[in-house]
């Protein structure tokens, strides 16, 4: 039994949706299906996500939404229009937005039940054009398929015992059509995932039906080594453990959300990411564990937006609390850290630039230097990290130095270097600008 999950550009037009329906009715184990909202067809194109919350902003700010409210309701509507349905589906949508405007809601309300809109009037059609085509399929509501999320608006995150409910869907005949995105709190307020969240609803599905795979249907045919934008024509990637799919999603590789995998992790059911327009490739396959650690490195991972705090004190290994309390002036400004490199006398504290406004960082530096007493404190910005990653990497020696060899090569100059304890990573900070040249460097080490 599988749960394949379409992405919003393998559902963003009729076209993408005949190939959809072709891919379920190929495999009769295709059970459930979980979908995006349109996404964009191309270059310039809008995703309807996207086009739902410049709607709520027009509507909020008092100007005329009339041209985008019928830009969202004629994408749906050129869908049914060439699979040849009734347009009651996006006429419904219309009245249901205007209904929603006219209610008194709270604007995070609104908002997440507007972006709902884009999945889960795809659902409705795939599920009418399934049946069309005389495949037993049922639209399934969130609410009626057991997501029950935590409270948090537009960034709601699974309840436990949403599982046992979910798991009941096994007995349900014929294709499920559920839309991804969005789930129901337990007093059955609508809330969504963060963006990108349909995956996370695939994930849920395929963990509470226990799927034998987790099929996750996008526009790539597989996961690359390294980004393409970096790399020309990067080499693709056959086979990955959660592990390292985890790290690798972590920085910079936008082929899953970074959380999404975790509950079908959670339950060891196997991944793959497959080409809607290339159903029949072998895609990329992430599994919890893996027999071939021939290659210490499977990926390399990067992204850009990093500051480094660093603070220097005589004898700070010997003043017991020190790291608390520097995370804590942390804690106190909501700054969330990511990575805490230090030595004998100094610690550094990278953190997402975007956290720190001008205000915020001098109130931060100078919090830690007063309140701990640092003989020297300073900030670098415009950091980027990259990441070697491979479960194969702690069964082998001399991969640090082919790294920094290869580092060294691209004249670049290590700002930080950190290996966590589980030896799947090894990451090395450096300065924005060589980001691209050094990237190629280490490819060119690793892969060629
Ligand atoms: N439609 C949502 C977004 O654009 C969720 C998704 O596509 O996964 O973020």
């Amino acid at each position: 039994m599988k749960v394949a999950k379409f992405g919003g550009s393998s559902v963003a037009s009729a076209e993408m949706l005949k190939k959809v329906a072709n891919i379920i009715k190929a495999d009769e184990t295709r059970k459930f299906i979980v979908v995006s909202a349109p996404g964009k067809r191309f270059e310039d194109d809008h995703k309807v996500t996207d086009l739902f919350i410049q709607l709520l902003k027009q509507f909020k700010d008092g100007v005329d939404y009339q041209d985008t409210l019928n830009k969202v309701v004629n994408r749906f509507r050129m869908i049914t229009e060439e699979l040849l349905l009734p347009n009651d589906i996006p006429n419904d949508l219309k009245n249901k937005i205007e209904k929603l405007f006219s209610m008194k809601k709270s604007d995070e309300q609104l908002v997440d039940e507007l972006k709902s809109f884009g999945e889960d009037t795809l659902a409705r059609i795939l599920s009418d054009y399934l049946s069309e085509l005389g495949i037993q399929s049922t639209y399934r509501n969130p609410k009626e398929a057991g997501i029950i999320v935590s409270d948090d608006y537009g960034n709601a995150v699974i309840l436990d015992e949403a599982y046992e409910q979910i798991h009941q869907l096994r007995n349900e005949r014929g294709v499920i059509v559920i839309p991804g995105f969005f789930g129901y709190t337990k007093n059955g307020q609508l809330r969504t995932f963060p963006r990108g969240g349909s995956d996370i609803t695939g994930s849920i599905i395929a963990a509470g039906v226990e799927a034998d795979l987790y099929e996750n249907f996008t526009d790539v045919s597989s996961v690359y080594c390294v980004n393409p934008k970096l790399v020309p024509q990067p080499k693709e990637i056959t086979m990955l453990t959660y592990k390292e799919m985890r790290e690798l999603s972590y920085s910079g590789f936008s082929v899953f959300h970074d959380e999404a995998l975790i509950p079908a992790f959670k339950k060891k059911i196997p991944v793959v990411v497959k080409n809607t327009n290339q159903p029949d490739l072998p895609g990329t396959m992430i599994k919890a564990e893996k027999e071939d650690f021939s290659k210490p490195v499977v990926g390399i991972a990067s992204d850009e937006g990093f500051s480094s705090i660093y603070v220097r004190k005589y004898l700070m290994n010997r003043e017991l609390g020190f790291g608390l309390r520097l995370l804590k002036i942390l804690v106190d400004e909501n700054i969330s850290f990511e990575h805490a490199p230090s030595g004998i006398d100094d610690m550094s504290v990278i953190v997402r630039s975007h956290q720190l406004t001008k205000e915020k960082e001098q109130k931060v530096l100078k919090r830690i230097q007063s309140e701990l007493n640092v003989d020297t404190i300073s900030i670098q910005h415009n950091l980027a990290m990259i990441m070697l990653v491979g479960e194969g990497m702690s069964q082998r020696i001399n991969v640090a130095a082919k790294a920094t060899k290869a580092i060294a090569e691209a004249t670049t100059n290590i700002e930080m270097i950190n290996q966590g304890s589980s030896e799947v990573s090894m990451m090395f900070g450096i300065e924005s600008e060589k980001l691209q040249q050094t990237v190629q460097s280490l490819y060119r080490e690793f892969f060629e």
